[in-house]
């Protein structure tokens, strides 16, 4: 099951993010969202991220163009109907989610294969949404998805081989290198991943060091290129605190409670990067 063309939902952080790698990869995409606004912000995201890669002497501009023009917005979902392959990366948000599947699956020809980026929520309960679990399948990258070369494939309970295969094979167009991951909340990397961040920001509010302090800490002592809490700005702290949630809900381990300062930083809308504040402030 060949894939030539992907339908993207949302522009966000991560929409944009893989409609860029497959527009690197020579894949047309159609990205949609819930208005010309986020659909303009992504596209925006597109080209500051090409823009970087022309000053770089990576591309010319004549080979931006040619990405950029294999990237077509809309707000519609319909538009997406003759994709082979339509990947969910709205919100993170169960509800939410499984109402676009069900949008996605009224649209979609038979033998399209339905992908979600979602971070931490089952497979097996989203692919619920769908008439055919088969052709349903977790494809979780990473963020900035141009960059990172990781894609976790989650097979839900029901996924068919021909639909890991299918996007295995896409991973590896798109130049990453996939890995396939047992259905569970969280996956590998998130499950190991968004619980140590969520103790630095413990580890903040209870005062142990600053946010300067924290990060340089994991970097020096752990070798990890980026601290937890500047890495927690990069992913959105809603994101993360919405993996923490699943994680608490799925396994009922007070281990994996979300601490209340990030709880309380997403109250106040100080959402990282992407809001300009978060524990870093980005604003110019
Ligand atoms: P984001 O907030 O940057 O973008 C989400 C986008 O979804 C927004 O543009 C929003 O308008 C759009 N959206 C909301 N409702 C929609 C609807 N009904 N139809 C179409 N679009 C809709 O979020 P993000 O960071 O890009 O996260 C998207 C998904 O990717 C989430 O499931 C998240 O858990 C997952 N993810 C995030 C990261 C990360 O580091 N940020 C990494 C891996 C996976």
């Amino acid at each position: 099951m060949a894939i030539d063309t992907v339908g993207i939902i949302g522009a966000g952080t991560m929409g944009s993010g893989i409609a860029q790698a497959c527009a690197q990869a020579g894949i047309g995409v159609t990205m949609q969202d819930i208005d010309d606004a986020a659909t303009a912000r992504g596209v925006k995201a597109i080209t500051g991220s090409l823009d970087r890669l022309v000053r770089k002497g990576t591309i010319d501009e004549a080979k931006k163009a040619e990405m950029i023009a294999r990237v077509r917005t809309t707000t519609r979902t319909d538009d997406l109907g003759a994709c082979d392959l339509i990947v969910e990366a709205a919100t993170e948000n169960e509800t939410l989610k499984e109402r676009i599947l069900r949008n996605v699956d009224a649209i979609a020809r038979p033998g399209t294969i339905i992908a979600t980026n979602t971070s931490s929520i089952s497979i097996t309960k989203l692919a619920a949404a769908l008439k055919d679990p088969q052709r349903f399948v977790g494809m979780h990258f990473f963020n900035p998805v141009p960059v990172m070369a990781l894609v976790e494939i989650i097979r839900g309970l029901r996924t068919s081989d021909e639909t890991v295969n299918a996007v295995t094979a896409l991973a590896q167009r798109l130049g990453k290198t996939p890995i396939g991951v047992k259905n569970s909340a969280g996956f590998v990397v998130n499950r190991i991943l968004c619980p140590m961040i969520n103790e630095a920001i413990f580890a903040l509010q209870e005062g142990l060091a600053s946010a300067e302090e924290i990060d340089a800490g994991m970097k020096l002592g752990c070798n990890h290129p980026i601290g937890p809490l500047a890495l927690c700005d990069l992913i959105g702290l809603d994101v993360e605190l919405a993996v923490m949630q699943v994680l608490y809900g799925t396994f009922n381990d007070p281990k994996y409670r979300p601490a209340p300062l990030l709880q309380e930083m997403v109250d106040a809308g100080m959402l990282g990067r992407k809001t300009g504040r978060g524990f870093y402030s980005y604003e110019k």
